[in-house]
């Protein structure tokens, strides 16, 4: 039997940013917490690395922008703490096509907590931004508090303060198996930990981790094309000029935003990208596909063609992210339907990073037996999974 110093408060498994803001938060309330990770850290085999990722209040739903204006406060915090800038406030232009649904409903709910969010015609937009084409059907909405957020400095200021706050953190230790109990067992390549709570946020591996506990969410798993383009007139693209943007409907097509920075990580190039990617079996065949041959690169070349005049639309980078998305787009946080100290966060997709400080706290919430401080009832698990255990090693 485990003695009782030997028992951690909570174990999370997978430090991408969701897992390592959950221990964070754990940590800094004095939770005696384990967070493992099974590739050596940094890694980019996952969703959480890279420089940029934009973060914004405005979403069409209101329950995804009540989690900004918390979440923006955890991360100045972090920032202070971590002594040099994470977020860059460049502004956040979301652009929209007739019948305006996204648009219209972003700037009734940025303004409903608070925020300015700016309504601009096409005319108006052309003159502030001259790095973009706007057609005369535009409708656009531009939020001056937000930006884009360094994405590999903040998950580094995430670990490096939860090690500050006590917490441990084993990289290299791939959880085998976790078995259910009022304290849980969790088995590593190296060790067997006892906790009494874990959460799991592994990412696109999570239907691994969770399928011997039986349960399956419908994820599909997509490999994302990041890219960089050269830029022929770098004045129009600088961060005291450009916006980050999101294109809602880009070329009339509401399938595939299109979304994007100033420039930012490279000299000379910028960062322009579908929303959209191509589904693989598994995080682990990621690099199975050919890039250059990814459909989305070529429309969001015409994007560029048609909306960037400062732009070469022929990517001289080629990046590769995973996205874990789920039918209707909306993150899993929830308990385990059957074993309530074993937590779930995942289906992050593609907008869970500006978020994960509040994620941490809800999914912190959930495996302390608290009370959760938001409305998470559209993330629960019941809307898609099907159960029934079948227990088996990972
Ligand atoms: C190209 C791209 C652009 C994006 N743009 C934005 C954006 O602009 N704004 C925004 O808010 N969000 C954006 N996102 C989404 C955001 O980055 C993700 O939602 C977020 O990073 C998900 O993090 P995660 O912790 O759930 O997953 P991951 O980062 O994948 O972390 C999971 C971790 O678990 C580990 N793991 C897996 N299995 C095990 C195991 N058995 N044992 C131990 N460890 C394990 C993995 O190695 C990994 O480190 C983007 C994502 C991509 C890919």
């Amino acid at each position: 039997m485990a003695r009782r110093e030997d028992i951690y408060d909570v174990c999370v498994v997978g430090a991408g940013i969701e897992g390592s803001s959950t221990a964070r938060y754990l940590a800094s309330r004095k939770k005696k917490t384990l967070l493992l990770e099974q590739f050596p850290l940094p890694h980019a085999r996952g969703s959480s690395h890279g420089h940029s990722r934009i973060v914004r209040y405005g979403y069409p739903e209101d329950f995804h922008v009540a989690l900004m204006p918390e979440a923006f406060e955890i991360w100045s915090e972090v920032e202070k703490k971590y002594g040099k800038p994470l977020i860059k406030k460049c502004g956040l232009l979301t652009i929209d096509e007739p019948p305006y649904a996204d648009v219209a409903q972003v700037i009734t709910n940025v303004r409903g907590v608070g925020k300015e969010c700016i309504p601009l015609s096409a005319e108006e937009s052309n003159k502030r931004f001259p790095g973009l084409n706007f057609s005369p059907d535009d409708s656009c909405a531009l939020e001056q508090d937000s930006g884009l957020i360094d994405a590999n400095s903040a998950l580094k200021a995430m670990q490096e303060q939860f090690v500050e706050f006590g917490g441990i953190l084993h990289d290299r230790e791939k959880v085998l198996d976790i078995e259910p109990g009022t304290v849980v067992s969790i088995k590593t390549v190296n060790n067997t930990y006892k906790a009494r709570s874990v959460v799991i946020t592994v990412g696109p591996w999570v239907n691994k981790v969770l399928n011997p506990l039986g349960v399956t969410i419908p994820l599909s798993i997509q490999r994302m094309s990041v890219c960089y383009w050269p830029v022929t007139e770098p004045h129009l693209y600088s961060a005291d000029k450009f916006p980050a943007y999101i294109f809602c409907a880009p070329l009339g097509c509401r399938k595939t935003h299109v979304y994007g920075f100033p420039i930012n990580e490279y000299p000379g190039l910028i960062k322009i990208c579908p929303h959209k990617g191509t589904d693989i079996p598994s995080a682990d065949h990621r690099d199975s596909c050919t890039p250059q041959e990814d459909p989305n690169v070529q429309f969001t070349a015409k994007v560029i063609k048609a909306r960037f005049p400062g732009v070469k639309p022929e990517p001289s980078i080629v990046e590769s992210c995973i996205y874990s998305v789920t039918p209707d787009h909306l993150f899993v946080m929830d308990k385990h339907p059957e074993f309530r100290n074993i937590v779930i966060g995942a289906g992050f997709s593609g907008h869970g990073f500006k978020m994960a400080p509040v994620v941490g706290k809800i999914l912190s919430q959930m495996a302390l037996g608290e009370k959760v401080s938001y409305d998470v009832l559209p993330f629960r698990l019941s809307r898609f999974t099907s159960f029934g255990r079948s227990k088996s090693s990972l």
